[in-house]
């Protein structure tokens, strides 16, 4: 049983994606998916492997092993928490910093600029080789995960693994137009609303937005479609901090924080139940958008 956390990213399924692979190649029976609400954004439906993913309520909830990529934590693994638990035996692999070593066995560097990494030195390791699919899945992971190589987290290494992929038979184009270059005109238009209603609070050096259903019913588009607004948001050379609130159906906001360097919105977002990286991170909030903004404010200002 293979999986990642819930709402995925590149990351975390690419780096599932890949060991399933790899492991099919090998004669194995491995099994991927991943929590409700089991949909793939559309930028990753590209993947190679995806149509192999099997509804979470179809699973085991007693594997022998369960290995999950890219979770910091428990929670993060939504309504297959009891397969998790279920297995006889268990393997967390991930580079976050709040990583609360929940597994049997816990392959964590938070050095690593992606989960991918891990991955790539797993199949090493079992002697599990590369195929052209599995390279693509995993320098989409690698890709997205440190921003196009221009995080801090990025070292000479990922560049070496990003040419090893390559290598391997990754299209980058291919994989660049899916994942960066193929937006609905829907999305660009709910751009212009949400970035028109942009906010600076220079005395938390903090820029924001904020995203409603109501936005996304009147552009029609679904809100994994969102998932680099911040990158646009994060822009602003006047903040070190930003911030996107996104309405979700039950009415509470998932907060997404990135920040260049000056604060930590890892710790800032653990100390309010969510979780993440030191310059990447995100929580969930119950409370209305000013309030949500407020203990932001308040959290960056004590710091
Ligand atoms: P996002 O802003 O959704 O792209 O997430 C940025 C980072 O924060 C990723 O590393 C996520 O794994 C982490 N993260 C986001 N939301 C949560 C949450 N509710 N709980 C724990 N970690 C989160
Ligand atoms: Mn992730
Ligand atoms: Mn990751």
């Amino acid at each position: 049983m293979i999986s990642c956390h819930v709402h995925p990213d590149g990351d975390a399924l690419g780096s599932a994606l890949a060991l399933h692979r790899a492991l099919a190649n090998d004669g194995r029976k491995p099994v991927v998916s991943f929590s409700e609400p089991f949909t793939v954004a559309r930028q990753y439906r590209f993947l190679p492997g995806i149509e192999e993913l099997t509804p979470p309520d179809q699973i085991s909830r007693a594997a022998d092993l369960f290995v999950c990529f890219d979770a910091g934590s428990l929670d993060r693994l939504g309504s297959l928490v009891d397969a998790f638990e279920g297995a006889a035996r268990t393997i967390v692999v991930d580079h976050h910093a709040s990583n609360t070593r929940f597994g049997d066995v816990n392959l964590v560097d938070p050095s690593a600029p992606a989960s991918a990494v891990l991955c790539r030195e797993l199949l090493r390791r079992l002697d599990l080789p590369l195929d052209p699919q599995i390279a693509t899945d995993l320098y989409t992971a690698l890709v997205t995960d440190t921003g196009r190589f221009q995080y801090q987290s990025t070292v000479p290494e990922t560049h070496l693994l990003a040419a090893e992929l390559l290598a391997a038979g990754v299209k980058q184009y291919e994989v660049a137009k899916a994942v960066f270059e193929t937006n609905d005109i829907g999305y660009l238009r709910l751009l212009a609303d949400v970035l028109a209603r942009i906010q600076q609070i220079p005395a938390a050096s903090l820029v924001w937005t904020w995203v409603t259903q109501a936005d996304l019913a009147r552009h029609g588009i679904d809100m994994e479609q969102t998932e680099s607004l911040i990158d646009l948001v994060r822009t602003d050379g006047s903040a070190d901090v930003a911030a996107v609130l996104k309405e979700q159906p039950d009415g509470t906001y998932k907060v997404s924080l990135r920040s260049k360097g000056g604060a930590n919105v890892g710790q800032l977002a653990t100390a309010v139940g969510g979780g993440g990286h030191a310059l990447a991170a995100g929580f969930t909030s119950d409370l209305d958008v000013e309030a949500t903004i407020q203990r932001i404010v308040a959290a960056l200002q004590a710091a």
